[in-house]
This record gives structure tokens, C-alpha cells and sequence, in this order.
């Protein structure tokens, strides 16, 4: 412990003292949120507190067991309905969370003497499925077709699944879906998507990177969270009804942990029918992700256009992004600095996430604060300048809105 302080690497809690929104109490003090993954606005959302407190009266705090004995209520069968629809998929299973859903899914397709290829910047729950699967893992380069095809040749004549982030956590980056599906369809693998940050954010009224290249038949199982852009807590894997069932026989996190509590799953259902029934929620995230980076890099960040509301800004070491994270903090705006093991090396960052909840104001506010943040910082210790930011785009269809 005394070495991660040392290194700048020790972690803690702060409290939020108020209920999540485009501002949140932090220490006594109101200050602009740019942290969360809470993209549409929904944790407290009025639509929402109101069917939570609704299900909480109507079925109850808990579901008493896991779903394959008792737990297994109608709020979750519809949630299950609606999001498979809503992804176009045939069949969705709900998980606990979009950790234990990586987790069950991953090892459920994949074992001993199978193969497992994953991009190196996949989410800590794909890295754990994988671990815990026993199949042998073969990391290939970032968003790299030709360093996963390599892969692909190594694992031949075994049962083998591509797994891949949609949107990168960290990074804000796409993976190349469009080349992975090919690929591993050539070399007969599976491919399993999360899009943990993709849905209620990128394609059509959200629905996801799959959705927007229309790669349904090619990817088998797209795994998402409810506790982001839905506003919510758990999570589902959506797929055809063979590997539905295969997942409910096999999913280990699915099979023996307590199925969700049923106003959480109302909470869900209810962030997913206003996403659902109103396109415009998502464009406003996109216009305030424009207006966020075009901000930035008015404050002198190196910014890459893009409708993606999360913008990394990369200082490279520990100590400074946790510094400028701390000077940000100063001036009003919460954005948490994120370190290793989080994200590699060297790579020690701001990353900042806009919501459609934020105003203009608190947009351009915001830009200013980390801005002046860093200028603070960087007079302090002129050999720690921020790295200019070069941010990958991946294969993104642009976002208009008739995509809607
Ligand atoms: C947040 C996240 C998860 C975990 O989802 P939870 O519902 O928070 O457990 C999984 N994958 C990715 C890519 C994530 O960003």
C-alpha cells in the first residue's frame, strides 16, 4: 500500500452526497459531474424514481433467490422481452451485473481446450471471464484485424470465440466490428460484443454498434449493462434462443446468484422505454459530446471530432492526472483521474464524460475549469506537460440524426 502511494496509485472513496445528476454535492460543495457513465440522465430521473418506488409497493425489495428457483419474476421476464426487442435479438437474458454477465457468459461458451481471442484494452470482467473459462486466451493488439487474424490461424481446428469491448471504456474508441465479424466468420469462431458503452449512445436511437452495422447474424451474443445509460443496476445478454438457453443451463453467475431486485429491473424498464420512445435523448448526448470536445480543444486540447461523450485526456503520469484531477475538483468539476490498471502505463488520464443531462453552460464550464486545471498544474512542474491527445475513431458510421 505504501508503494502504490508512492507511485500515485492509491485508491479511495469519495462520497457523493446528493442524487446522481449533470451536478452532484461532493464534500459539502455542489460541483459539476463529468465522471459518470450515467449518459442519458436517467439515475435520477423522475420516470424512474417514480416505477421504482412503484415495484418496490406492487413486488417487494428482493427477489429471495436466483431466477432458476424462485427468483424469476415478471418484471424481469418483460425487461428480458423488451430489451430483445429493443436490440433485435430474439432471446435476452438478464444478469446480476455487466460483471457477472462477461464472467457467465465467457466461461459458459468457452473451456479447457477451447480459445478465447480478446483486444487488449477489453473491460477487467471480459479479462476475468476469460481467466475463468480455462479456455487458452489469446490477446491480440488494439482494435488490430491483422493481429487478431493471427490469432485466429493459431486457434485453428478449436472452438473459438472473439470477444471485443463495442466502445472502449477508457478510450471512447470503437472496435472494427465490421472487420471482426468477417473475420471470425471466415474462421468459423463466435463473436461476443459488450456494449457497455454502446447502448443508449452510438446507432440508432442507441441501439447500439451491432444495430448500426446491421451485424446482427454475425454476432452471437451482445452483452450490456442497465446500470450506465440505463440509468439503473444490472445487466443482459441478448442472443438467439439456443444460446439463451445454453447460458441459463451453463452461466454459472446466472445460475447461482440472486436474481435482481424487482424495482431495479422496473428502473430499467423504465429507462429503456424513454430511450426507446424518444430518439432526441440520444441526439442530445451526441450535440453535448460535440460541444464538450469542441470546448476542450478551444482550452487547448488536442480533441478528436466525434460524436463519443467520452474524452480521455491523457497526461501520462499517476501524480499529474490525480494533481489536475484535484485542481479540477478546485475549480467545480468533478472528473476522476483513471490510472493503472485501469488503463496502461503511461496513459494516465482525465477522462471526461458528458451526459444529455448537462446544460450548455455546465458544458463550456467545465472545459474552462480542466483547462485551467492543467495550465495550473503545468506551471507548477513544467516537464509534466499534458501529452496531446491522439484519439483512434475506429469504423463509426457518422451519426445523423434520420439514423434515429
Ligand atoms: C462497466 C462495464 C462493465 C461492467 O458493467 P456493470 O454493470 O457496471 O458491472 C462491463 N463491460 C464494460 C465494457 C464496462 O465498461
Amino acid at each position: 500500500m505504501r508503494d502504490l502511494r508512492r507511485d500515485g496509485l492509491y485508491r479511495q472513496l469519495r462520497v457523493v452526497e446528493s442524487a446522481q445528476g449533470p451536478t452532484v454535492r461532493l464534500a459539502g460543495r455542489d460541483v459539476i459531474l463529468l465522471c459518470s457513465n450515467d449518459y442519458l440522465g436517467l439515475a435520477g430521473h423522475p420516470s424512474l424514481r417514480d416505477a421504482v418506488a412503484a415495484a418496490a409497493e406492487r413486488w417487494g425489495a428482493g427477489a429471495g433467490a436466483s431466477r432458476l428457483v424462485s427468483g424469476n419474476m415478471s418484471p424481469h421476464a418483460e425487461l428480458e422481452q423488451e430489451l430483445a426487442d429493443f436490440k433485435g435479438y430474439q432471446r435476452c437474458v438478464l444478469f446480476g451485473s455487466g460483471f457477472l454477465a462477461n464472467v457467465g457468459v465467457l466461461s459458459a461458451l468457452a473451456g479447457r481446450g477451447d480459445v478465447i481471442l480478446s483486444d487488449e484494452l477489453n473491460h477487467a470482467s471480459i479479462v476475468d471471464g476469460c481467466r475463468l473459462s480455462r479456455a487458452e486466451t489469446i490477446v491480440y493488439k488494439h482494435a488490430d484485424l491483422e493481429s487478431l487474424e493471427h490469432g485466429l490461424r493459431q486457434a485453428r481446428g478449436r472452438d473459438t470465440v472473439v470477444v471485443t469491448d463495442a466502445v472502449f471504456s477508457m478510450d471512447g474508441d470503437l472496435a472494427p466490428l465490421r472487420g471482426i465479424a468477417e473475420l471470425a466468420q471466415r474462421h468459423g469462431a463466435r463473436v461476443v460484443v459488450d456494449e457497455a458503452h454502446a447502448t443508449g449512445v452510438v446507432g440508432p436511437g442507441g441501439r447500439g454498434l451491432v444495430a448500426a452495422l446491421g451485424l446482427h447474424d454475425h454476432v452471437d451474443v451482445v452483452i450490456g449493462t442497465l446500470g450506465k445509460a440505463l440509468g439503473s443496476y444490472g445487466a443482459f445478454a441478448c442472443s438467439g434462443p439456443h444460446i439463451a438457453e445454453f447460458l441459463i443451463n451453463r452461466a454459472r453467475t446466472l445460475i447461482y446468484s440472486t436474481a435482481l431486485p424487482p424495482p431495479t429491473v422496473a428502473g430499467a424498464l423504465a429507462g429503456l422505454r424513454l430511450l426507446a420512445g424518444d430518439s432526441a435523448l440520444v441526439r442530445r448526448l451526441w450535440d453535448r459530446a460535440r460541444l464538450l470536445r469542441g470546448s476542450l480543444a478551444r482550452g487547448g486540447f488536442q480533441i478528436a471530432e466525434s460524436e463519443m461523450p467520452i474524452v480521455p485526456l491523457i497526461f501520462g503520469a499517476p501524480s499529474v492526472a490525480l494533481a489536475i484531477c484535484e485542481e479540477a475538483l478546485t475549480e467545480g468539476v468533478f472528473v476522476q483521474a483513471i490510472r493503472p490498471p485501469t488503463v496502461p502505463r503511461g496513459t494516465s488520464r482525465l477522462r471526461a464524460v458528458v451526459t444529455a443531462a448537462h446544460t450548455d453552460h455546465q458544458c463550456r464550464k467545465a472545459a474552462l475549469a480542466i483547462a485551467k486545471a492543467a495550465a495550473n498544474r503545468d506551471r507548477h512542474s513544467p516537464f509534466d506537460r499534458p501529452v496531446p491527445l491522439v484519439e483512434r475513431t475506429g469504423e463509426m458510421p457518422r451519426q445523423t440524426t434520420s439514423s434515429t
